[in-house]
């Protein structure tokens, strides 16, 4: 399990390239995987830069295909998210997450947050919000270790309805993150209308942060207009010491990367989280 990633799947290629019936082959066998147990979330540390302890996971999702195995997210979510099929996925993730992060409470985890992508369609999702709340009170999970990451391209769509529903998040004490930053068409200012609590620089800059006086020259100063606006900020895709290094000069609060660990399946993440912690 697990151990295919990376292998090749010529048939996942191109999923753009899909047409209108094997997308819908594969819409429909999305939705049997939640229910054969094909789908698994694996788990990605987020480090504190400052004291080097854990700040929590990102949740990332894998899909196990009975003949393709692994499947990238990349190839499938874009298909979940044309056909609709998002909405089932993102719930399953959810309701997920928030069992782990009882697993973690139960093993005496207590400060661990679980870091949650939610897609721009599943912002108008029918009772999203209803959906959410129950399931916070079946599982018990505290709002304030919850955190989801939304990309910008869901702010220029729907401002209305996410700015309502992100101060009903912020009313249940639930984190909300803006993924992928400088990839989109939104500014800061922008951004700032909205109760977010987190920043999240996207690997693109992050990647050969060393290397790259042009993209060390926006890290930095994003990270100081985002400190400006009291927002938290990570930076996602971190290989090397070089680029730690640099990040904690510009004052980076939480880091996350391959540097630290590749995404794990949730039993070798808790095995990773006893090592790290020794
Ligand atoms: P993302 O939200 O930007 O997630 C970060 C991606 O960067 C993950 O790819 C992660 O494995 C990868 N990554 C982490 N550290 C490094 C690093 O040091 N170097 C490099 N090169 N890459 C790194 P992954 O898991 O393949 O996911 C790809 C995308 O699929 C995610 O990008 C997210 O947009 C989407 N996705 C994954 N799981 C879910 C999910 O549960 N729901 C939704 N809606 N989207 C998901
Ligand atoms: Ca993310
Ligand atoms: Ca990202
Ligand atoms: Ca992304």
């Amino acid at each position: 399990k697990g151990k295919r990633e990376g292998a090749d799947i010529c048939i996942f290629e191109d999923s753009e390239d899909f047409n209108v019936t094997q997308r819908l082959a594969l819409a429909t066998q999305l939705q049997q995987a939640i229910r054969n147990n094909e789908l698994e979330l694996y788990h990605q540390p987020q480090i504190h830069l400052a004291t080097n302890t854990i700040a929590g996971s990102e949740v990332l999702l894998r899909w196990n295909h009975p003949e393709f195995g692994f499947v990238p997210p990349d190839k499938f979510i874009r298909i979940a998210e044309d056909t609709g099929v998002i909405n089932e996925l993102t719930l399953w993730v959810i309701n997920s997450a928030f069992k782990h992060l009882n697993e973690l409470i139960n093993q005496g985890i207590s400060n661990h947050k679980v870091s949650i992508n939610i897609s721009g369609k599943d912002i108008s999702m029918r009772g999203f919000l209803n959906k959410i709340s129950m399931a916070l009170e079946v599982s018990q999970v505290p709002p304030e270790l919850i955190n989801l990451e939304l990309t910008e391209s869901v702010m220029v769509s729907d401002f209305k309805i996410l700015s309502e529903l992100m101060k009903a998040f912020a009313n249940m004490g639930i984190n909300v993150s803006v993924d992928d930053y400088g990839t989109g068409y939104s500014s800061l200012a922008y951004i700032s209308q909205l109760p977010f609590n987190e920043l999240k620089i996207d690997k693109s800059f992050v990647l050969n942060l060393s290397e790259s006086p042009r993209n060390y020259t926006i890290v930095k100063n994003t990270i100081e207009m985002a400190k400006n606006l009291h927002l938290c900020v990570v930076a996602e895709g971190v290989e090397t010491s070089a680029v730690e290094q640099k990040l904690r000069d510009c004052g980076c609060d939480i880091v996350q990367g391959y540097y630290y660990s590749k995404p794990l399946p949730f039993s070798e993440y808790l095995i990773w989280l006893r090592k790290y912690q020794e």
